[in-house]
Order: C-alpha cells, then structure tokens, then sequence
C-alpha cells in the first residue's frame, strides 16, 4: 500500500508438534510460515481471530511458546507467500493457484489470484470486506469501476458476479501486469485494465465504483471518485480507519452511509444517494 504499512496478525510459536499443527487447521489461519529451529509463523485473517487461537493452543500447549506479533505488510509478501491459503467472503473464494478448492458447493465463486507483491490477494480485511460489500449490491448487468485495482481480485470479482462491464485502473503498472495474469488464470471474467492515476483518470460513469484505497487518498480525491459514479450509483469504499470515517463520509457527502462493515480498526462504507 501506499501511504501507511499495514501489518499482518500472526503468532509466532515455538517449539512446535504436528499435533500443534494439526490442533491450528481449526482457526482461521491465512498463512503458515517455517522459521528457524522449529518456530512457526502462523497469519490469521483478524487480530481476534489471532488471540482466540493463542488462548485456546496456551490452555492446550502449555509447553509451547506463543508470541502475538504484527508483521509488516513488505515483510510478509515477500516471504510467505508460499504458504498462502485460499480464503472466504461470503460465496466468494480467493485461491492461490495451489490451494483452489477440489469441488466448489452451489453458488459459490472460486477466484484464482497468484500472489505477488502487490497487494490484494484477498488476505487482507479490506478486501474482504469489500467483497462481502459488493455481494450485497446487486452488480447483475451493472458497469463497474475498481478504482486502485491491485491485483485485480474486486475487478474480477465483480465479472464474475454478473457485471455487465468492468474497468480495473491502478497507477502502479506492476500491479496491472499482475492483474493482467490473474486475469488469465479466471478465465470467466472480462475486465479491461489500465495503468491510470486516480487523480487525473477519465472515464465513463459506472453504476458501482469500488475504491479500496486510503482514507487520506478518498478525502482528497471524493469529489473525482463522485464524478465516476452515474446517478443512482453505489460507492464501496475502504481502506480507512475508523478514526477516518468522519472526515471520510463528510467529504462524499450528501451522499448518504447505506452499510459500514469493520474488521479490526479497517472500514468499510457502502454509499449511496
Ligand atoms: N483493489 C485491491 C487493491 C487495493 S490496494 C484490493 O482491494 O485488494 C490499493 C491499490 O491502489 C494499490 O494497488 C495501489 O497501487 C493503488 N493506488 C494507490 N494510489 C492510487 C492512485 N492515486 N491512482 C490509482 N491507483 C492507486
């Protein structure tokens, strides 16, 4: 991300056992990491997923060391991406290619995403929650902008949950060409992608603009993101904290707050008019 390190709750355990091991496939792990000497590194989807899987491995391992720590976003990227697991919104399942599920249930949508070191493989909260926004928008037949589209996990998913049309811009041209190959690898969904600054982009109006960005970059830029949106139109935003929601919400308004959904200190806001 851009202007602040985002950090990542994991657990740092040590020495483990397969039983321990075993005993962790029942949290809601995101990543497990080898270390040295027979310490582990395990990544949870929440910090409070995180403690209820300490208490519960403290009572149970008492032998074992258990450290909460919060890794810095580059930090893990770059490292642990091997040991990425597939992750869940709602119907939605963000896979890395080694982990997509063998069978997928009725109705549920399986998006493959190839971790890189840009962001948005789906392990993040904001993701998350603006996938979940999103499959409670009706986005059947509409047009869709992601505005700082990543890897393009929103874009796509909003193709596959029945968009009519899809942009996907992102000022970071790495961050396209890795759009661009998970495009690829979800050959069901149509998405054009664009190297594009959010601060000078031009583009038709959409009936669902997605932005998963900063608080600072959606203040700044609420008037632009409001030209994007076509008049009865919804906005998904996120990557704001709570203590921005205030300055967030007066800078789009009238537009009115229709959902908020949080995980840890992460918002995210459906607005319409
Ligand atoms: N949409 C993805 C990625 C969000 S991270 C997801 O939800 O997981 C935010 C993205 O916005 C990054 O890829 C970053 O490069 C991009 N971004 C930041 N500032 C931007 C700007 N001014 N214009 C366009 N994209 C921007």
């Amino acid at each position: 991300m851009n202007d602040r390190a985002r950090t990542w709750p994991a657990l740092e355990i040590g020495p483990t056992s397969d039983l321990l091991l075993a005993a962790l496939t029942d949290f809601d792990t995101t990543a497990i990491e080898e270390q040295q000497d027979d310490r582990w590194r395990v990544f949870f989807a929440t910090a409070q997923a995180r403690d209820r899987a300490a208490a519960a491995l403290r009572t149970d391992f008492p032998e074992a060391t258990l450290t909460s720590v919060d890794v810095p976003d580059e930090n893990w990227a770059a490292r642990s991406q091997a040991g990425l697991r597939a992750i869940r919104a709602g119907r939605i399942v963000v896979a890395p290619p080694w982990d997509r599920p063998a069978a997928s249930s009725p109705g549920e949508l399986v998006i493959v995403i190839q971790p890189s070191m840009g962001f948005g493989t789906g392990h993040h909260a904001t993701t998350r929650l603006c996938l979940e926004a999103m499959q409670h928008l009706d986005v059947r037949g509409r047009r869709v902008i992601d505005a700082g589209t990543g890897s393009g996990v929103l874009a796509i998913a909003a193709s596959l949950l029945g968009a009519a049309t899809v942009v996907g811009f992102d000022d970071d041209a790495d961050a396209i060409q890795s759009a661009g190959e998970n495009l690829d690898l979800n050959p069901g969904a149509r998405v054009a992608l664009d190297v594009g600054d959010l601060r000078g982009v031009a583009l038709p109006a959409a009936d669902l603009v997605v932005a998963n960005l900063t608080g600072g970059l959606l203040i700044s830029e609420a008037p632009r993101l409001q030209r994007l949106v076509a008049p009865r139109g919804w906005l998904v935003l996120s990557g704001l904290l709570e203590h921005e929601e205030h300055e967030v919400t007066a800078a789009f308004a009238p537009r009115r707050v229709h959902s908020r959904s949080r995980e840890d200190d992460w918002l995210c806001l459906t607005l319409g008019e």
